[in-house]
């Protein structure tokens, strides 16, 4: 073929395929646009880590070495072999015609060939996994359409291996053949004569033609994470990942009411772009506690079951037809209440989908529009709204935890203390949980601290609430409690629970409250660090719980540790710091009824696993759930807070 009618040629499939491509992508970005707005602008330089690092570096992919590296051996391979495309385009109209200068350096082309065996050693391996190993994780992935793709990327690096092969016989590369080990070997096992040429000719439009289909196939299937998984690890928070958008009950246009996700339509544009980046590789269904246990929640599936949606009902809807409700059309009712919202899907998520936001917006919707809720959960709503706490308690027995010991309680215009101890409804109420309390005060006292607390002042921070999905009994909360201390002059607070800790320090500061805000075990460590609590040591084998909302969600994991390597011999459970595994109550599931096999008893299961006599934690509602957990497992541990155990050895034992 002469050089006009193969330009030709390459015009019109070109002009085809991009057609096709555009077409497709023109609609996904339409549908994408119909979702509500967020803001994600912002923190440039944060983004622009969060690409290198999950994108580039493929950080998250990695923590699974085998399988991490599997995939990026295929991605960083496209990286490289990116100008190849522009090569060949080039090459298909004229054999002689490359890229000026990258088309005659050796050491690209030596880049190009141990990147093609790189990723042909990725996609044999992908092939290896799912068809012998068959992992979990890929249980309910479309596992035809990956096949097809892994098929897809094999036979373009496998084309464009023999392109430079039959270039490097016909010796009409531009590069010095010798920089190429692999195509100059296949190379000697070509003959010579004029069907090398056509050889060349077919070996390089296969190449493009090959190129091409995947181009249009991608948008067309279920994989096109290929090109919108960069966009949304772009997009992704960059705020703590316990922190959950807030709702704007003040909006002044009534249709810009957003009350969570109750059709594609409430969805935000972030969310319809997460379910469009999935890969389908199954990490956040293998660390969630509630698909571990046997319940209907994978958050993979769930997100799935969004992106069927998003294309079944997004093209209708743009034409201008209604779209039907997503519970329990997309997910179901029990799907959504499933979640304990440990955020270990979020945190695995190789493509920065976020999880617990949509099934929050799920909730949300739920509650406030069709009051359609676990019956058993109703009754802690009312009793945050009515009684200040979940449990329905006088709020005038809040402070009696404190009884006989010095613990200032603040009243309206007393000077504020150094530290204020936020105790929280469960350390307040919960026999169990109390013992904390009573443990953290009286070594914040014996530290020498400036440290009171504000009684009956204290109300719910509203996180049960907020995490079932009633944001209007949060707001109302949060309200009321960050002018409760600000008229304290807090400026400091301490928490026990993890949840108060991650919704004053995270949430509180959308309501206006902006404090400083540590948990008991990263001042009771810095007191240690500074003499002013000194620890005997000790040889009792410890094994420490890493509360979801404490290490998942706010990094916090070498305080507690500290404690305990002061004060025992400590183990480390298989699941541990920010991969920690949930104790079962996050979510509001502390006033649930679960269904399946109980979370709490997996976690102790894991934790007597270690041999440990003692199980520490640093959350009231991790005591609790563990506790019972022990009991129902009959595991014969004792489950105390790291507070206690401190104590405790201060005191020279129990
Ligand atoms: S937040 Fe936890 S329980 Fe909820 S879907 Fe994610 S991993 Fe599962
Ligand atoms: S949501 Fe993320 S972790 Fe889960 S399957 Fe999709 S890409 Fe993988």
């Amino acid at each position: 073929m002469s050089t006009a009618a193969s330009a030709v040629a390459l015009l019109i499939v070109l002009s085809v395929a991009g057609g096709l491509f555009a077409r497709r992508a023109h609609l996904l970005y339409r549908i994408v646009r119909l979702g509500k707005p967020v803001d994600r602008s912002g923190e440039v330089g944060r983004r622009v880590r969060n690409e290198a690092t999950d994108v580039l570096g493929q950080r998250k992919l990695l923590q699974r070495l085998g399988p991490g590296l599997v995939h990026a051996f295929i991605f960083w391979g496209f990286v490289v072999l990116l100008p190849t495309i522009v090569m060949a385009l080039l090459g298909a109209v004229d054999p002689d015609w490359t890229l000026p200068w990258l088309g005659h350096q050796g050491w690209f082309f030596l880049l190009v060939d141990v990147f093609c065996v790189l990723v042909l050693v990725g996609v044999v391996s992908a092939f290896l996994i799912r068809k012998v190993q068959r992992p979990p994780r890929f249980e309910g992935s479309h596992l035809g359409e990956a096949d097809l793709i892994l098929g897809l990327i094999a036979l373009i690096v496998t084309t464009l291996l023999l392109w430079h092969a039959s270039q490097i016989a016909l010796g009409i590369n531009e590069w010095p053949a010798d920089w190429s080990p692999v195509s100059n070997a296949i190379s000697t096992l070509m003959s010579q004569g004029e069907w090398l040429e056509t050889r060349e000719r077919i070996f390089v439009w296969a190449h493009v033609l090959t190129i091409l289909g995947f181009l249009v196939y991608l948008p067309y299937s279920k994989h096109l994470h290929i090109a919108t998984a960069g966009l949304n690890v772009w997009f992704g928070r960059t705020r703590r990942r316990g922190r959950l958008e807030p709702l704007d009950f003040e909006v002044e246009d009534e249709a810009a009411l957003r009350l969570g996700s109750g059709t594609l339509v409430d969805m935000t544009w972030k969310q319809m772009l997460d379910t469009l980046s999935c890969t389908e590789c199954g990490r956040c269904q293998d660390a969630c506690p509630a698909w571990a246990t046997g319940k209907a929640l994978s958050p993979k599936l769930l997100v799935m079951g969004l992106r069927d949606r998003l294309f079944e009902e997004g093209p209708s809807v743009l034409a201008g037809g209604e779209a039907s409700p997503l519970v329990p059309g997309a997910v179901t009712d029990d799907v959504v209440w499933d979640c304990v919202t440990c955020g270990a899907c979020v945190r695995e998520c190789p493509v920065s989908i976020e999880h617990v936001d949509h099934i929050v917006d799920l909730r949300r919707h739920l509650v406030m529009v069709e009051s359609r809720f676990p019956s058993e959960a109703g009754t802690m709503l009312r009793d945050v709204g009515r009684s200040s706490n979940p449990w329905g308690k006088a709020q005038g027995e809040r402070a009696s935890w404190a009884d006989g010991l010095d613990v200032r309680v603040l009243e309206p215009g007393d000077p504020p203390p150094d530290v204020l101890y936020w105790v929280g409804c469960a350390a307040s109420f919960d026999e169990r949980a109390r013992e904390s309390a009573r443990a953290t005060a009286t070594l914040l006292l014996r530290a020498g601290l400036d440290v009171a607390i504000l009684g009956p002042r204290e109300s719910c921070t509203g996180d049960p609430a907020r995490r079932m999905g009633d944001e209007y009994t949060f707001q109302a909360q949060a309200q009321q409690n960050v002018a409760t201390l600000d008229e304290a002059g807090a400026t400091r607070i301490v928490t026990s629970c993890p949840h108060c800790f991650n919704t004053i320090g995270n949430e509180y500061g959308d309501f206006g409250g902006s404090y400083e805000v540590v948990h008991h075990t990263e001042l009771l460590a810095e007191l240690l660090r500074d003499g002013r609590l000194e620890a005997p040591g000790g040889d009792a084998e410890i094994t420490y719980h890493d509360s979801c909302y404490l290490a998942r969600h706010n990094d916090v994991v070498g305080a507690p540790r500290e404690i305990v390597s002061r004060i025992g011999k400590p183990l480390e459970m298989a699941r541990n710091g920010k991969r920690t595994f949930c104790c079962g109550a996050g979510g509001a599931h502390m006033w649930m009824e679960e269904r399946g096999a109980a979370i709490n008893e997996e976690r102790v299961r894991e934790a007597a696993a270690t041999g440990a006599e003692t199980l520490a934690v640093a959350c009231p509602f991790c005591t609790m759930m563990l506790d019972d957990g022990v009991k129902q497992a009959g595991a014969g541990m004792r489950v105390a807070d790291v507070s206690v155990l401190l104590a405790e050895a201060l005191d020279g034992g129990r």
